[in-house]
């Protein structure tokens, strides 16, 4: 019999490709979402399909699916430093409060739960590159603290099912990641830049783009997620790619894909933006036989031919722009 599995956040940009991929390997997928930064324009292609399942829910409020679930994974969070801003307890909430009634859900049903945890929890890193080891440097109370907290607070009660309850679970901590189906208007630096680049303006590095951060392809990261989820590992493993560019640089990058002759201005740099990323991804390599495969070149091309699809409605936002002078 198939297995069934339960993806949170199906509608977002790491879980509708989530679901694709456990719908390729023959599983049943029970889709959840509340669409508050998802989109259902992620995953359309999957309700004409027997094997796909969707539920339009919070599940920071009390979750319930019939039937029997084998895995769960627990992607549903805003996650860009925008979405933070604008509703940070909601941000709260799903990470806590989310995470708590699927944990529940998963010990009623005897399911293994994996966890979308992030490099956030290493906050503005003291050590680099960043081993799982590594305990962070999170300001609790910073614009940025609704969401590392929360995710530390998610990696900590999993944990303690998977010891008090003898639940079996997998923390994935995710680095920087990329491709088609970001939000343009969703403030990360990838679709700010190739949005800018695409209507024209310039591109705004923020501080003097002296920052670093490493960037997976998301079919990678993908990858390492399966991976994961079908290793006896509980504890937490980072999945990234640690190619380390500065943000200034990749803004060159930026402007010489998409042929743009615009500037890079400076502006300020947010609160408590942490200055390098990088992820050690020994534990990844040796316990999932798992690296990255596809390069920034050819990862950034596939990316930007997606956000050329977009129409001109699409490009428009501008609102992340004003994110900085918040
Ligand atoms: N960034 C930037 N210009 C933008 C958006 C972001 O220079 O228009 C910078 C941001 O300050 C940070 C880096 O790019 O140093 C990555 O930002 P993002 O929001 O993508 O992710 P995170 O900070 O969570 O890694």
């Amino acid at each position: 019999m198939a297995k069934r599995v339960l993806i949170t956040g199906a509608a977002g940009f790491l879980g509708s490709h989530l679901c694709d991929r456990f719908i390729k390997e023959g599983y049943i997928v029970v889709g959840m979402d509340n669409l508050i930064t998802g989109s259902l324009k992620n995953i359309e292609h999957l309700f004409k399909l027997k094997e796909f399942e969707f539920y339009h829910h919070d599940v920071s409020k009390f979750v319930h699916v019939p039937g029997e679930i084998d895995y769960i994974l627990h992607f549903a969070s805003p996650a860009s430093p925008i979405d933070y801003l604008k509703i940070p307890i909601q941000t709260l909430k799903v990470g806590s409060l989310g995470t708590h009634n699927l944990l529940g859900l998963a010990k009623a049903k005897n399911a293994r739960m994996l966890i979308a945890s992030t490099s956030e929890v290493y906050g503005d890193p003291t050590v680099h590159p960043q081993p799982e080891e590594y305990w962070g440097n999170v300001n609790p109370v910073g614009p940025r603290g609704v969401y590392d907290e929360a995710k530390r607070f998610q990696e900590a009660i999993t944990m303690a099912y998977h010891t008090f309850h003898g639940l079996e679970t997998r923390i994935v901590r995710i680095f920087n990641t990329y491709g088609p189906r970001m939000r343009l208007n969703d403030g990360r630096v990838l679709p700010a830049f190739i949005g800018q680049a695409l209507r024209g303006e310039d591109l705004t590095a923020f501080g003097d783009g002296s920052q670093t951060r490493s960037f997976c392809y998301v079919d990678d990261l993908v990858e390492g997620i399966y991976r994961l989820l079908l290793s006896d590992y509980a504890q937490p493993v980072n999945i990234g790619n640690p190619d380390e560019i500065t943000i200034k640089e990749f803004a060159e990058e930026i402007l010489k894909l998409t042929g743009a002759n615009q500037k890079i201005i400076f502006e300020p740099l947010p609160q408590d933006d942490p200055k390098q990323r990088r992820p050690d991804i020994t534990k990844a390599r040796e316990i999932l036989g798992w690296e990255p495969k596809v390069s920034r070149a050819e990862g950034l091309k596939i990316t930007f031919e997606y956000f050329k699809t977009l129409d001109d409605k699409e490009l428009k936002p501008k609102e992340f722009n004003d994110f900085n002078k918040q």
